[in-house]
Parts: C-alpha cells; sequence; structure tokens
C-alpha cells in the first residue's frame, strides 16, 4: 500500500486560483496521454505517486482521455482505489466533456442531455463521489450558452462538482460565458487554454478577460506536447509522442528552423541552471494570470525535472528579451 511522503508539501508552490478559496499547485498532471489502454499501469501508478509525493496535488482528466475514450478514467479509478483514496480530500480531480464521446446526436458538444449524462458516467468510471472542477471542453457554437452554463451550474449544484470550468473558449466567448456563470451564481473558476513559448495566442487578451472577471487560468501543453524540452534536441526518440501514433505531435513539425530556435532556447535554460523544461514552464508561470501549468509525462523522471520549475528564478529583463528574439 502507498504511503504519501512526509515531505511533499516542502518544494512545491501553490497559487490562488482566481479570485476563489482554492489554491493549485503550479505543475499540475494530466492524463491525456500515457494512461490508457496500451499504457502500463505500474508506470502510471508510479508517476501519480510521485507526483503526490512531490506536491503535485492536482490531476487534469476528461471523459474522452485514453485511447479508447474513458480508459484513462478508469486507470486513475484504478490507481485511486488501491493507493490514492486515503488522500482524496488533498486532491483536486477534474474532468470534462464537449468533445466526441459516443455515437449520435447526444456524445458531444454542450448541451445540457450531453454534459450532465458525461459527468454522471466519468464519476462511474473513476468511481469519485465528486469531481474538484467540472469543465466545459470546448466552446459550442449551436448550443445557447445559457444552456451549456446552467448545466455546469446544475452539476456543481448536486453535488457532481465542487467549481465549473471552461477550456479553448476564446477571450469574447469566455467573457460571456464567465457573465452567464455569475448570474447563476456558480462563478467560474478556472480558464484551461493552450498556453507556451511556441503558443501564444492566450497572450493577446484572454488573460486579462481571466483576471478582470476573476478566474484563475491553467495553461495546457506548456511544453509544446514534449518539443520544449531536450526530448528532440538530438533526433526523435523511438519511446516518445513523435515516433509514437498520437495525431497531436508529427515528426514533421520537427523542422531544422525549430531545432535551431530549441537549441538556442536550451542554450539560455543551460545559463539559468535550468532544463529546457523546466524555463519553458518558468516562463508560463512568469504571467500573473497564470495558476499552474497543467504538463503530460510518460516516465517519473520527466515529473521530477517538470516539478522543479515550482519557485525557480524569475527572469531578467536581458533573458526575456533574448528569448522574445527568438520566439
Ligand atoms: P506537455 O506540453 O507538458 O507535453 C507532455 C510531454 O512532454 C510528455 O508526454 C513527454 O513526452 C514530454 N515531457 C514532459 N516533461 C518532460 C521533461 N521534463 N523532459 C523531457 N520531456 C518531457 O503537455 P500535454 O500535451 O501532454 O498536455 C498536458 C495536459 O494538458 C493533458 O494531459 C491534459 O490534461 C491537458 N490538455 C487539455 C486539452 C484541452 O483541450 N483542454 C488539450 C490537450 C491537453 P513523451 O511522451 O514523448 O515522453
Amino acid at each position: 500500500m502507498y504511503k504519501a511522503s512526509k515531505n511533499r508539501y516542502q518544494t512545491m508552490n501553490y497559487r490562488r486560483c482566481g479570485r476563489s478559496g482554492l489554491k493549485l499547485p503550479e505543475i499540475s498532471l494530466g492524463l491525456w496521454h500515457n494512461f490508457g489502454q496500451a499504457a502500463t499501469e505500474q508506470n502510471a501508478r508510479d508517476m501519480l505517486t510521485a507526483a503526490f509525493d512531490l506536491g503535485v496535488t492536482h490531476f487534469d482528466l476528461a471523459n474522452n482521455y485514453g485511447p479508447p475514450p474513458g480508459s484513462a478514467e478508469a486507470m486513475f479509478g484504478r490507481i485511486l482505489r488501491s493507493d490514492l483514496a486515503p488522500y482524496r480530500d488533498e486532491m483536486v480531480i477534474s474532468s470534462k466533456a464537449g468533445y466526441d464521446m459516443w455515437p449520435g446526436p447526444y456524445g458531444d458538444f454542450g448541451s445540457r442531455k450531453y454534459l450532465i449524462a458525461s459527468c454522471d458516467a466519468s464519476l462511474r468510471r473513476t468511481g469519485l463521489e465528486y469531481f474538484d472542477v467540472f469543465y466545459h471542453h470546448r466552446p459550442d457554437p449551436d448550443t445557447p450558452l445559457e444552456e451549456t452554463m446552467g448545466a455546469l451550474d446544475r452539476i456543481v449544484r448536486s453535488g457532481k462538482a465542487l467549481y465549473a470550468g471552461i477550456s479553448n473558449y476564446g477571450p469574447e466567448e469566455a467573457a460571456a460565458a464567465f457573465g452567464v456563470l455569475r448570474e447563476l451564481g456558480t462563478p467560474c473558476l478556472i480558464h484551461q487554454p493552450s498556453y507556451s513559448m511556441l503558443n501564444r495566442g492566450a497572450e493577446r487578451s484572454l488573460f486579462d478577460v481571466c483576471r478582470q472577471n476573476g478566474a484563475g487560468v491553467i495553461c495546457f501543453s506548456p511544453l509544446a506536447k514534449g518539443l520544449l524540452t531536450g526530448r528532440y534536441l538530438e533526433g526523435i526518440p523511438s519511446d516518445s509522442r513523435a515516433a509514437g501514433d498520437s495525431p497531436f505531435l508529427d515528426a514533421g513539425q520537427i523542422t531544422p528552423e525549430l531545432l535551431q530556435k530549441l537549441r538556442a532556447l536550451n542554450g539560455i535554460a543551460s545559463r539559468r541552471g535550468q532544463t529546457l523544461a523546466q524555463m519553458a514552464l518558468s516562463w508560463v508561470l512568469r504571467q500573473p494570470a497564470v495558476t499552474s501549468v497543467l504538463i503530460g509525462a510518460s516516465r517519473v523522471s520527466q515529473i521530477e525535472d517538470c516539478v522543479k520549475a515550482s519557485g525557480a528564478a524569475g527572469f531578467t529583463d536581458g533573458e526575456l528579451a533574448e528569448i522574445e528574439k527568438l520566439l
């Protein structure tokens, strides 16, 4: 039986999530990859327990994580029951619905019908009594926002989740969603956008909209799915995401120009005494709107590496200018 480290709260920093009572670790762990049916359960267990021992209290799921969809929630549920259950009150566990999940007209996008049924199914798969955060995973252009936000409000009021979140909403869509949720009396806890050195759209106005509305921000794929790490600097390892069958990271994306940029960034990281992954996370965490970075991992050593970004030194103006020029 796993017994959590006594030192688990000694190194991680926790940030308040927007204007809420909840704090999140600066580094959170997502289960999108490496927790599906093809994953080794022992490795998954080792990653979850190692992360928890290092102060990572937040674990992020979605109905469709796997493959196949649902299998990451099922694996997480098994590991929770066997090892982490005694620590449930020390964990913030999230799930989402919004992408294609089951056949027919009721298993996708943003209807009340889909969101409430999917939350129930996610609770069954994980064996949880409630999620800490339940998200709408992406905006739905065809369903009235009042219906989708009403479903999140309902999920919270019925005790199936403690807080509501949105993900992949643009600034205007997010502002509208924040307004509806506020009126319903269930203020939006958090927005989950994509943001990294290689994907900076959220800087334009999304961060400001979140701050003005008191919502926290957790940035997904802060390592650009592994590109912003040492992983590809010397070629494409056979056990990497780019070499695998993930449709979300193609080896063709790793061009000589990108590699040149990554190597230059790696040089700056070395001067700062960081790995490239750590510097990429520190760079995201420099944004005042950001509560947490949501990393993925395929092995324990990556988590051990990434958590060291928490509490790392800030950037000098010179470093920021140098990075800006490269990006
Ligand atoms: P990252 O950008 O953090 O990429 C993770 C990958 O980077 C790992 O799988 C690993 O690659 C590599 N890596 C991580 N740490 C290190 C390290 N220290 N050194 C070397 N390589 C490292 O994030 P993900 O794209 O995995 O997304 C993270 C989470 O964000 C997801 O699990 C999910 O929870 C959430 N997410 C949400 C989305 C949404 O629509 N809301 C969409 C996408 C993600 P390798 O596997 O090759 O070893």
